[in-house]
């Protein structure tokens, strides 16, 4: 039997928000006792059925902070084994950080520090910014109040860093060159050793690691996204 290695994005992948919800879809995040992200009845179904599959490994591949990861619950209340937060500069081993891999990932943005608080600084002035995040001390995310004025500051503040800028609706990142979906999963499978490696995504963000896989699924208009992936690695699998 093959192992496979399904490493997937979380949110406008196997999750969405509740912009996007229909009526019978199944909460999955309570963020301040609201309800923050959803999955739709056939995509929980076929979660089920993907987890009780023994030769695959679920892999969340997210940008969220270790904090934001941890407010999720997936059907059943299935806790993956692995998971990799702050895109991919964290591994978590049961929802607890690897020491190792999280001492590799401070090293390696070591050297950006400055750069990044340099960005924090002018970022907390501009008044476009509704937020501003050293996210789990590994790189910038901001939010704006639309994505048109999002997009705006990415042009302008790509031209002054070096460090670089991707934009996702109202959200912009900086990371540090290196601290890419792609490079965690690659470090993740030479440890982990699969014979098939299934990454699935929605954004730029996600190229990195679609780029390491063996069969990428990328989102282009299928309405439920999540179970469409989900079916593919099931008859990928079986
Ligand atoms: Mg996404």
């Amino acid at each position: 039997m093959k192992k496979i290695l399904f490493a997937s994005d979380l949110d406008n992948t196997l999750i969405h928000s509740y912009q996007k919800k229909s009526e019978s879809d199944i909460c999955t995040e309570y963020y301040q006792e609201r309800e923050q992200s959803f999955i739709s009845p056939e995509a929980a179904a076929l979660f089920r059925n993907v987890i009780k599959q023994k030769n695959i490994c679920f892999l969340p591949v997210t940008t969220r902070t270790i904090a934001q990861y941890q407010r999720i619950f997936f059907p059943d209340n299935f806790r993956p084994e692995f998971a990799l937060a702050a895109n991919g500069c964290i591994l978590l081993k049961q929802d607890v950080p690897e020491q190792e891999w999280l001492a590799e990932s401070q090293e390696k943005i070591l050297a950006d520090i400055p750069e990044f608080q340099r960005l924090e600084k002018i970022f907390l002035k501009d008044h476009r910014f509704r937020h501003v995040a050293f996210a789990d001390s590994m790189f910038l995310a901001c939010a704006c109040e639309t994505a048109q004025t999002a997009e705006l500051c990415l042009k302008e503040y790509t031209v002054l860093t070096s460090l670089p800028g991707f934009r996702t609706g109202r959200k912009l990142y900086f990371f540090s060159p290196g601290s890419d979906k792609g490079t965690a999963l690659k470090k993740f499978a030479a440890f982990w050793q699969p014979d098939i490696i299934i990454a699935a995504g929605d954004s730029e963000i996600d190229l990195p690691m679609l780029k390491q896989a063996d069969i990428a699924v990328f989102r282009e208009s299928q309405t439920d996204f999540a179970a469409y992936v989900l079916k593919f690695v099931l008859n990928t699998a079986l």
